[in-house]
């Protein structure tokens, strides 16, 4: 199916909404039926039917028909949050006295989540390092039901061999979810290399306008219809019309936004490689990341975020830095139109601050739609006020 056909008409059904092109925001919490009969067959099978907005609603449908077909999934259901995906997507395959293996340090609710909920009802997690399959091998118990994976991290970009996963996953019946917030299916399709649930925050670059949060996840017909039945309507998680609404909009200039930001935040790395107060850049498309055969073999693209190394010796110098950037925000979340920055010492008790260990100088930027000069200059800004 083509990327244009997907973002510009599939779902959309125009001749039954006046020829809008805009589709409607159905903001309406239930659906009526002309007769018993039509009511059974909807309490009988809600995933095909309308009958209450907390399971199918037709706005939203629009927009799980485009995600589906760009995740190369047979369907999807979009949450209210990223963290809700998650949450269904593992809950959904486990019980008590299962257990998990993890990547290390994937997205913290996701960690929360191992490491606080699901202990409570007897599901433990191993965290290993991705980068190495063996880990996985080795790490892998009879009682192993899910294989999570973040594939690049949001942090440091390891990535994880995805289709020597599947493959190993397959033969331990184990089923495999991944974190793809990161590509978006623009530049991934987990499903291809055979994993089964490809899950994003949609708050990140599908709404890419900062103003919308929300989860979407993908696979099998007979997953996807099984979580929704389940996890999904008891935990009463879905989204709402208008920002299903919204996501539908981000949808039409997502390809388009990545094209520009893969352009940008190339420049942005230039100019940090070639740094004087810069030690070291971490970007999966750059030739001097350890992973970066794998990153070119199973990603179409990398943008948006690079997290840099900076030579200080005290936590001031890099609160100078980041407090003195004039248009490069300072805040949480990316995939925006605006650019970001965390500095990771804003996680640790300044007290804590511990000038030789490199991760504690490591700042995460986020590379939004503006253009690079003015970042670039803004960074010299930032670089200017350290000392
Ligand atoms: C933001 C984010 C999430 C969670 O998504 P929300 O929409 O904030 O709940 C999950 N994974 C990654 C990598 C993220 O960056």
């Amino acid at each position: 199916m083509d990327l244009s056909y997907i973002i510009n008409e599939l779902g959309e059904d125009r001749e039954n909404y006046f020829n809008a092109i805009a589709p409607p925001i159905i903001q309406s919490s239930n659906f009526a039926f002309k007769t018993v009969d039509e009511m059974r067959s909807a309490f009988a099978d809600e995933y095909s039917n309308y009958l209450y907005s907390r399971g199918v609603n037709p706005t939203v449908e629009i927009l799980c028909k485009k995600l589906a077909a760009l995740d190369h999934a047979e369907d999807c259901l979009v949450f209210s949050s990223g963290a809700a995906a998650i949450f269904a997507a593992v809950l959904a395959n486990v019980k008590s006295g299962d257990h998990i293996v993890s990547v290390k340090k994937p997205y913290t609710w996701a960690q929360k989540m191992f490491n606080h909920i699901l202990p409570r009802f007897g599901v433990t997690t191993t965290y290993i390092d991705g980068t190495d399959i063996g880990n996985f091998e080795r790490a892998i118990l009879p009682s192993t039901k899910v294989i999570y994976l973040e594939s690049p991290n949001s942090w440091d970009y390891a990535i994880q061999d995805l289709k020597a996963v599947a493959e190993l996953a397959k033969s331990e019946n184990i089923i495999t979810i991944i974190d793809n917030s990161y590509c978006t299916p623009i530049y991934q399709q987990p499903i291809d290399f055979g994993i089964d649930l490809a899950l994003q925050s949609g708050t990140k670059y599908i709404g890419g306008h900062s103003d919308t949060v929300a989860g979407i996840l993908s696979g099998s017909n007979e997953m996807i219809k099984r979580i929704f039945n389940s996890e999904f309507l008891n935990i009463g998680s879905g989204i709402s019309p208008f920002n299903a609404w919204l996501l539908i909009r981000g949808l039409r200039t997502l390809p388009m936004r990545l094209e520009r930001i893969t352009k940008t935040t190339l420049q942005i790395v230039q100019y940090l490689k070639a740094h004087e107060k810069v030690e070291k850049v971490i970007f999966a498309f750059d030739e001097s990341f350890p992973q970066y055969s794998l990153a070119k073999q199973q990603m179409r693209g990398a943008c948006g975020l690079v997290t840099f190394i900076v030579k200080a010796d005290t936590v001031m110098q890099i609160e100078n830095f980041c407090n003195s950037l004039q248009h490069i925000l300072m805040a949480v979340s990316w995939g925006g139109h605006e650019s970001l920055i965390v500095p990771k010492c804003s996680g640790i008790p300044a007290a804590n601050f511990n000038a030789v260990n490199a991760e504690h100088r490591m700042i995460r930027m986020y590379v939004g739609l503006e253009e690079a000069e003015y970042l670039i200059k803004d960074l010299d800004r930032g670089f200017g006020g350290m000392d």
